[in-house]
């Protein structure tokens, strides 16, 4: 048996859905001694700090529920509202944060098939593959004997989900899973709204 080494993924949870993520999936906003409010990019300044996901419903829900105020025991202006959602607009690898965090579960879970070996020693069962887009062309043929999903996703980023040292383009799940169906649905919803969101600007 190959033992792999799994590095150390610090984890925060969002002020407002409460969910955990991987600490740079969030967005650190941080109270300066002075008390004013800033978004600290770099997730390193000092001073009394809360997490929110880099997600506009997120966003919506803490306008509403004063949780982020709460936590940051200060006043939130619209200023800084708008200055978050720009933020949130522009934060890189948001869309997939959601698909991200059970792909993390799964992986604790042992659930998680890292690469196509793995993939193939239980082709047995129905697996949903998940490819990186910057993956090889070997690596694309053999995702497509699979039920698979596109996520726009890097081999950095599949990478970082499994927290191996090695470098991962393809990861697979039992199609039968709860944590396939939960990516399913998640993928399914994202793309409900990416119409919804065109159909608005029509
Ligand atoms: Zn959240």
């Amino acid at each position: 048996m190959k033992f792999l080494k799994v590095k150390h993924i610090p984890e925060r949870s969002c002020s407002v859905c409460k969910v955990k993520s991987a600490k740079n999936d969030l967005i650190r906003l941080v109270k300066s001694p002075d008390g004013k409010i800033f978004i600290d990019s770099a997730g390193k300044l000092p001073g009394r700090g809360a997490y929110i996901c880099p997600d506009l419903d997120c966003l919506e829900k803490a306008k509403k529920s004063g949780v982020l105020a709460h936590a940051l025991k200060a006043e939130i202006n619209e200023n800084f509202w708008l200055e978050l959602e720009e933020f949130i607009k522009n934060f890189g690898g948001n869309k997939n944060l959601k698909i991200k965090s059970v792909l993390g579960l799964a992986r604790k879970a042992g659930a998680l098939l890292i690469g196509s070996e793995k993939i193939e020693s239980e082709s047995r069962k129905k697996i949903l593959v998940i490819l990186a887009e910057d993956s090889s062309e070997g690596v694309k043929k053999f995702a497509e004997k699979h039920e698979s999903l596109s996520l726009n996703m890097t081999i950095k980023e599949l990478s970082d989900v499994t927290g191996l040292k090695d470098t991962v383009q393809i990861l697979g799940l039992p199609l039968n899973s709860g944590f396939a169906k939960k990516i399913l649905e998640i993928y399914k919803h994202q793309h409900e709204e990416i119409e919804r969101s065109n159909a608005f600007e029509r």
